[in-house]
């Protein structure tokens, strides 16, 4: 494995995406996923170029952000987000939470961040594979649950969610995007209070292009450079 070469094949897969779709290939954040991978190859990447970086387990994240939170530019919080982990989260100052998805995880969250006196960015995870494995809110529940968590004071809604069907059907793994990109264009009519639908993470290794072809802006990437994942 050739992590740089791997680095830049991903970018300029990530670039010739965005240009297929008349965007510029820095309006599209890579967010390198480094669940299971070991600091000194974390700390390579850095070095060769990676600036964002995803992890999904609370546990793992403890140990391993503290050791890179000076070489990064932004740790995003990916994994499912358990209502006991929350503080514990918290103290590593995630940049950008992307997995709310219900309403008594928002609050509680909420809380803590008034207790703190700061504010949280936020996704709210959206279901839009129908796969019951996987966590998120069902689309048709979305908009209620975003208008619910816009309420809360020191929570900010910055966009929306969501993991692909896997399957190497290409175009139902397209109409799940398609489908968070027309809820986020449906919420963004509404004008709620407190919510901007800055950000649309989706895309991973098996899918990424297909995703920015539908208007993602974030892609959560391990995989394709890290390669595959031992746990
Ligand atoms: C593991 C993970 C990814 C990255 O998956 P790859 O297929 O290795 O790119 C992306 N998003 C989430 C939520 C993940 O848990």
């Amino acid at each position: 494995m050739d992590l740089k070469e791997n680095i830049i094949a991903v970018n300029s897969r990530i670039a010739e995406a965005a240009n297929r779709t008349g965007r510029s290939p820095e309006d599209i954040k890579l967010v390198v996923v480094t669940k299971t991978r070991s600091i000194s190859i974390i700390e390579s990447a850095i070095d060769f170029g990676i600036k964002y970086i995803g992890e999904n387990r609370v546990q793992e994240a403890k140990q391993k952000i503290p050791l890179l939170q000076d070489k990064i530019n932004e740790f995003h919080f990916i994994g499912h987000l358990q209502t006991n982990k929350i503080r514990k989260l918290l103290a590593l100052k995630p940049d950008l939470i992307h997995s709310i998805d219900n309403l008594k995880t928002a609050t509680k969250l909420n809380d803590h961040m008034l207790e703190l006196g700061l504010i949280q960015e936020i996704l709210i995870q959206v279901n839009t594979s129908g796969e019951d494995t996987k966590s998120g809110v069902e689309p048709d529940l979305a908009i209620g649950l975003v208008k619910n968590v816009s309420s809360l004071s020191n929570i900010k809604i910055m966009g929306l969610m969501t993991i692909g069907l896997l399957t190497s059907n290409q175009s139902r793994i397209r109409d799940c995007f398609r489908r968070l990109h027309d809820l986020a264009a449906e919420i963004r009519e509404k004008k709620i209070s407190n919510t901007e639908m800055k950000y649309l993470s989706m895309g991973m290794t098996d899918d990424f292009e297909i995703a920015i072809e539908e208007g993602a802006n974030i892609v959560r990437i391990g995989s394709a450079i890290f390669g595959p994942r031992s746990y």
